[in-house]
């Protein structure tokens, strides 16, 4: 695999593109929505097109998409048009493109952001169709990853479909979206920095390596591109084009993961729990990248709460034997969770990453030995929490979780539940294992306020 280190950013890409199992084409560039039809003919031949979107995204390139594809003689279908008003990435919507796919002979081209991109992914993959997606906006680092993060029966999951063959990022589009989803995907691009660490974590202590090329591709420029976030406020042509490029970058490093891995850890989990539990806020749920973002200061206050605490001289006997035994763990779940679909998914995840207590035992020693050296590793990786709630500001996105409707109780109830909905390790598992949850909350909460 490539190392990236040094390499400009146009190297960068292609290195990435060489890499991916499925995104062929990158077209990121000013103007690009009109040389829609080059990159559509290039992965596609002869085929006809039919262009996917909203009234919004229909209304801001719809028709420079279709003049491009006519204008080359690209074979068009009517579009399909959704109502912009209450869309989201839920699976009825899916049913509904998928159905509608069916009765044209076309390769669909997905014209928005998130929810649009993820809907279409995985409708095209249901009618064994591959896809080309025109991006509208910089919110969230889902273009080019593998999978489609959908709301299924009240709840999110995560279905495996491929990447699209090709994305077409036009920055002039991008930069003119409302200032609010660009904010939305610098949230999400920050929430790379608290996943960095939980990786180093679960690398550290043995329980997921870290592969090199995805790591370099999220995590060797982070620093620069979450660089001038007020450039995101202003649409700054310069920070949102390296916004782009950063989660772009990202979706391909999880494409080569076939995981979420590299891109998201803890504060991912808060999020997805937000979600699960259907959490809206003044009658919306807020953006995936405004949820991540809380998340991201939750998890980093985490972090600096748990290295005040006394890891050196942990006495790790006395904490291994603690640790709960499965009733124990099912009968914290039960109190835990009252719907009754998340209770289901938490027993399934947390049951499956319930180690022995010779397991706990031996990952103790080995943290505490470990610790003066990874907690260097950590602290390098991670943004101080009062730097990235400043930053995060200053990109236009919440910093406090009231913003977004979750009060200081449920944020900290939120850490214990989000530890059981997913079998990810991270610094949730790390806490607990090491019996310091509650006296790290404690710290967090009186520090952070
Ligand atoms: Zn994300």
């Amino acid at each position: 695999m490539p190392t990236i280190e040094r390499t400009s950013e146009t190297e960068l890409l292609a290195a990435a593109l060489r890499s991916a199992r499925d995104t062929k084409l990158l077209e990121l560039d000013r103007g690009a929505r009109h040389r829609t039809a080059a990159a559509f003919t290039s992965l596609f031949g002869a085929a006809t097109a039919i262009v996917v979107g909203d009234e919004q995204t229909c209304e801001i390139a719809g028709r420079d998409v279709l003049d491009s594809l006519r204008a080359a003689g690209v074979p068009t279908v009517d579009p399909l048009i959704l109502p912009a008003e209450k869309l989201y990435a839920e699976y009825s919507f899916v049913d509904q493109i998928r159905e509608h796919l069916k009765t044209v002979d076309a390769v669909p081209i997905s014209l928005g952001a998130g929810s649009i991109n993820d809907l279409v992914k995985l409708a095209a993959h249901q009618v064994e169709r591959p896809y080309l997606s025109v991006a509208t906006a910089a919110s969230m680092d889902g273009y080019t990853a593998y999978g489609a993060s959908i709301t299924y029966r009240g709840s999110k999951q995560t279905f495996d479909c491929p990447a699209p063959k090709g994305v077409v990022a036009d920055l002039d589009v991008i930069a003119a979206a409302p200032p609010s989803m660009n904010a939305s995907g610098y949230a999400d691009l920050a929430a790379k920095c608290p996943a960095g660490a939980d990786w180093i974590l679960a690398d550290f202590l043995g329980e997921e390596p870290i592969s090199q090329f995805p790591w370099d591709a999220v995590q060797s420029r982070l620093r620069e591109w979450m660089a001038n976030p007020a450039g995101v406020q202003t649409g700054d042509f310069e920070t949102i084009r390296r916004l782009t490029i950063a989660l772009m970058m990202s979706g391909f490093a999880m494409q080569s993961a076939l995981s979420s891995r590299p891109a998201s850890g803890a504060e991912h989990q808060f999020s997805h729990l937000w979600d699960m539990e259907g959490h809206t806020h003044n009658g919306y749920a807020p953006s995936h990248g405004f949820k991540v973002g809380i998340g991201s200061l939750a998890s980093i206050a985490l972090y600096e709460a748990f290295a005040r605490q006394p890891i050196e001289s942990l006495d790790v006997e006395r904490i291994a034997d603690q640790w709960p035994e499965a009733m124990d763990n099912d009968a914290e779940i039960a109190t835990l969770f009252a719907h009754d679909e998340l209770k289901q998914k938490a027993y399934e995840e947390s049951r499956a990453k319930l180690v022995s207590r010779d397991a706990v035992r031996v990952q103790l020693a080995k943290l505490k030995a470990g610790w003066p050296e990874l907690s260097r590793r950590l602290q390098a990786q991670l943004v101080p929490h009062g730097e990235l709630r400043d930053m995060l500001a200053a990109a236009g996105a919440p910093t406090f979780s009231e913003e977004i409707g979750i009060d200081r109780d449920r944020l900290r109830r939120s850490y214990r539940q989000a530890y059981h909905i997913r079998r990810r390790f991270t610094i949730l598992d790390v806490v607990r294992r090491a019996g310091l949850m509650e006296p790290a909350l404690d710290d967090a909460f009186s520090s952070t306020n």
